[in-house]
């Protein structure tokens, strides 16, 4: 067996925690010969919580499980991490202004940047799921010095993977068949899937798909609403599929998982200018992985007027949350 991998989850004993420690345990991030240290961060009155989280780790007895850490210190989460799935965040109160959420989320993650520079281990790779995540993940970035800018990320997954499924449906055909899905952009409602350079069983998905009216319209606002919807229907955000999206993003990033020869998934990382998005935002982009940590940008592709002016839309938004937190920058 090899070392295990320790992987720091904030916000362990909440939802999206909860859905996620199980299976990074089982094996799911890091493929079935990789043990992990499970390195658990709450807040103090959570801590009860995650006490009882990490009981029920214990009795799911599982072989690739090598230790954890539970503790309310973010420089004792980050002890020699590898890996750190930022999922603790503040949620949005009553009344609160989306700016009020961005100061008081970017508060949080100034000091987690600073404590995974101090205490991570070399290797380190962020991805960052509390919203707003993907400011959340610059403000971490700006104040881990040190650590290359490049190994933090958002995650945008859970757009594509609810995108492909809608598409999948439309077409009749298995989600496996949808290929080549970038999500560009924020992780809100402003969140452009490219349908455009998409693929189904290989051929351009706009072949398969052919009523364009859909794909900008109910398709789009399908996705967007998406959370929304599962909140109506279930009575709580949307959780499960939150975390198996994350394992996607850290297992195509880092999991040994590389995507497919020819394919893309979709990560937000920092611009390096591409496609007219300004260098540094931390923006939604098609990439490929090679599973060991490296990712790349995928170069040249076309975009349709629409997306482009979608995507002027949500690096606008982006842009604009990057000016409201410029004091943590
Ligand atoms: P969740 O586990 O449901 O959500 C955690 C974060 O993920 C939120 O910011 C949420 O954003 C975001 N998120 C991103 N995508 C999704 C999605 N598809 N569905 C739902 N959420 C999504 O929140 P809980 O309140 O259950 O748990 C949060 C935990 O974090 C609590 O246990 C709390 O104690 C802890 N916490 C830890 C901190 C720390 O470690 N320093 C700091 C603050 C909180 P959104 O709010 O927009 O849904």
């Amino acid at each position: 067996m090899s070392t295990p991998v320790r992987v720091a989850v904030t916000g362990a004993a909440g939802q999206i925690g909860y859905a996620l420690v199980f299976r990074i345990a089982s094996g799911q991030m890091f493929g079935p010969d990789t043990p992990v240290h499970l390195q658990l961060l709450e807040i103090t009155p959570a801590l009860d919580a995650l006490q009882g989280v990490a009981m029920e780790l214990e009795d799911g007895a599982f072989p690739l499980l090598a230790g954890m850490t539970l503790t309310d210190d973010a420089a004792e989460a980050f002890d020699g991490t590898n890996v750190a799935c930022l999922v603790g965040a503040k949620p949005r109160g009553p009344g609160m202004e989306r700016a009020d959420l961005l100061k008081d989320n970017g508060a949080i993650f100034t000091g987690q940047g600073r404590a995974l520079a101090d205490n991570a281990a070399d290797d380190l790779k962020v991805a960052v799921v509390g919203n707003p995540a993907n400011t959340n993940a610059l403000i971490a970035a700006a104040n881990a010095e040190g650590v290359p800018t490049e190994r933090f990320s958002a995650m945008v997954r859970l757009d594509e993977n609810r995108a492909k499924s809608q598409l999948a449906n439309k077409a009749g055909v298995s989600v496996a068949e949808v290929t080549n899905l970038a999500v560009w952009g924020n992780h809100s409602p402003t969140m452009v899937p490219d349908f455009d350079n998409a693929r189904i069983g290989g051929q351009p998905l706009t072949d398969v798909i052919e009523d364009r009216g859909w794909l900008e319209g109910e398709f789009l606002s399908t996705v967007q609403q998406r959370g929304k919807a599962i909140i109506d229907a279930r009575g709580a955000s949307s959780a499960a599929s939150a975390a198996n999206a994350l394992i996607d993003h850290v297992a195509n990033w880092c999991g040994g998982k590389p995507t497919p020869e020819g394919d893309w998934v979709s990560m937000a990382v920092p611009s390096d200018g591409s496609y007219g998005v300004p260098e540094g935002l931390i923006c939604g982009f098609p990439v490929t992985t090679d599973g060991a940590g490296a990712y790349r940008i995928v170069e040249g592709l076309e975009l349709s007027g629409f997306t482009q002016a979608k995507l002027g839309s949500t690096v606008a938004e982006l842009e604009e949350e990057r000016d409201a937190v410029s004091d943590m920058l």
